[in-house]
């Protein structure tokens, strides 16, 4: 069985440290991974920031050819990825599974080669002329989850190293092997110690963010991490950008029907079995539909098969592992305590062998329950009624949390009001979670900082610097 290594310098390394990984659905040992050590860590900084003295000098054209080659080696070994995702984070293969999320990193590499952040003329008079330009900001630490573990790697790393900087990326601990075999292959594209890599938990992720020569966190996890990257942030005063929890709102319109919507609810609600930041995690219905929401959801649900991932035919996979498989049974139980709760479980068929739950839909809960309050990053969601439609954006907007929403409906008057009342980073219309490489996507409140995507994803791997000549 393979031990897999992390790569600092272009050269593979080990350590006397040799995690095992299990998969999610069957709980079969897939492989190991040597962690990385602090001494490590501080290597994969030194390196990067040597080389991104020379990577930095390139013009964005020349990188661009680098980032072109690595999109054609992700296509190249697109199956093979695919395979590891759904063997270590347990997404099913097929449907909207891995090979999707591999699609998304081919596009997620493309769009920002074809992309071109050019100098700025930002005054001019006949006394003076500004220019604003967008130089590197050095070494950038960037930090994953593990629901979509090689699609936000590709977020950060790929825009940072189009703007000239470098990078050490520490992989999520639960989704390490099919990183490090993606950056195994960006790496024989790139220059060596341009993408540098350390493995391990919270405690490398804390050094290598609270470290003085880095220049720029690029982050994706929990809330609470967030915070911490936060306090870390304070000793380098490291540029951040933060993508943390949502637990995002949906709204139907009154009267709407719920067979036409039924399927985009679910696939907004139920992608990556709810692990995903931008799911729909709450569900606003006028108290006259709530019948035929369930009744349309369950229809959904009842054709959709939940097993091992790399079966073709499974569309619904396990949770990715044992900490987040007993949050969510947590909060399930915390809910039976609400004597008003009903507990809809459309297809109870599941495997009984593997982190998986079934589809559940709850109804007769409201602000106060944790299963709505909370991101529950699960196959779970509430269903919550409303009588007007100023009560359901007011509940929307109650929390502290605000990445996506979206609102469901034909009249695109009140659509339209609605999205604007909504307070997100993005508020979708009958459509929930659909980003885009060209649109920048990011959170409000404490969903996060900063964008990502498109022109405004290239700025935030940026220093602004402003030549000023008189004439
Ligand atoms: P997490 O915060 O537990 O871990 C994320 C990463 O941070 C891991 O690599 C972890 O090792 C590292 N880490 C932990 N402690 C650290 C520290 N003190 N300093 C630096 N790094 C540290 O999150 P998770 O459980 O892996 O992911 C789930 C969460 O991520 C959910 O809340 C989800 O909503 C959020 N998420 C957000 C987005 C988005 O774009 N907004 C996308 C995906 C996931």
């Amino acid at each position: 069985m393979n031990t897999f290594s992390y790569i600092i310098n272009g050269v593979h390394k080990t350590s006397n440290e040799i995690i095992e990984v299990n998969n999610p659905a069957t709980g079969e040992l897939i492989g190991k991974y040597y962690a990385s050590t602090i001494e490590d860590v501080e290597e994969a900084i030194a390196t990067a920031k040597s080389q991104q003295k020379i990577w930095g000098k390139l013009s964005q054209e020349e990188r661009d050819q680098f980032i072109l080659q690595i999109a054609d080696a992700i296509g190249s070994n697109k199956s093979y990825l695919a395979e590891w995702i759904t063997k270590e984070q347990g997404k099913p293969l097929n449907g909207p599974g891995a090979q999707f999320e591999m699609d998304a990193c081919i596009g997620w590499t493309q769009v920002p080669a074809s992309l071109q952040l050019s100098d700025e003329i930002v005054f001019e008079d006949n006394t003076r002329k500004d220019v604003l330009k967008r130089l590197p900001v050095g070494v950038v630490a960037a930090i994953t989850p593990w629901n979509r573990p090689l699609m936000i790697a590709i977020w950060q790393i790929i825009p940072s190293i189009k703007m000239g900087n470098t990078v050490v990326i520490k992989p999520s601990e639960y989704t390490t092997i099919a990183s490090l075999e993606l950056f195994r292959i960006i790496n024989d594209i790139l220059p060596a110690g341009v993408l540098n890599v350390v493995t391990g938990d919270g405690k490398i992720g804390a050094h290598l963010t609270a470290h003085q020569d880095i220049s720029k966190i690029m982050f994706t996890g929990s809330i609470a991490t967030g915070r911490r990257i936060i306090e870390a942030s304070t000793k380098n005063m490291a540029r951040l950008t933060l993508e943390c929890g949502g637990n995002d709102a949906g709204i139907v319109l009154p009267g709407t029907d719920m067979h036409q919507i039924a399927e985009g609810l679910f696939w907004g609600s139920f992608l990556n079995m709810g692990q995903t930041c931008a799911a729909l995690k709450r569900l606003y219905v006028h108290e006259d539909d709530l019948d035929a929401t369930v009744e349309a959801l369950t229809t959904v649900t009842k054709n959709i098969k939940m097993g091992n991932g790399i079966e073709e035919d499974v569309f619904l996979s396990p949770l990715q592992n044992q900490m987040q498989y007993d949050k969510v049974n947590a909060l399930l139980e915390q809910t039976k305590n609400n004597s008003n709760a009903k507990i809809i479980i459309p297809n109870p068929e599941i495997p009984t062998q593997g982190y998986f739950i079934p589809i559940t839909l709850v109804t007769g809960v409201d602000h106060g329950d944790a299963i709505v309050d909370e991101e529950q990053f699960g196959p779970v969601l509430p269903i919550i009624t409303y009588t007007t439609l100023e009560e359901a954006i007011r509940k929307a907007n109650e929390l502290e949390v605000g990445l996506g929403a979206s609102v469901w409906g034909t009249d695109e008057h009140t659509l339209d009001s609605v999205a604007q009342q909504m307070e997100a980073g993005t508020v979708w219309i009958n459509q929930h979670g659909a980003i885009h490489p060209f649109v920048p996507f990011g959170g409000v409140k404490q969903s996060g900082y900063g964008v990502e995507f498109g022109i405004e994803g290239l700025k935030a791997v940026t220093l602004p610097k402003i030549i000023s000549y008189k004439k």
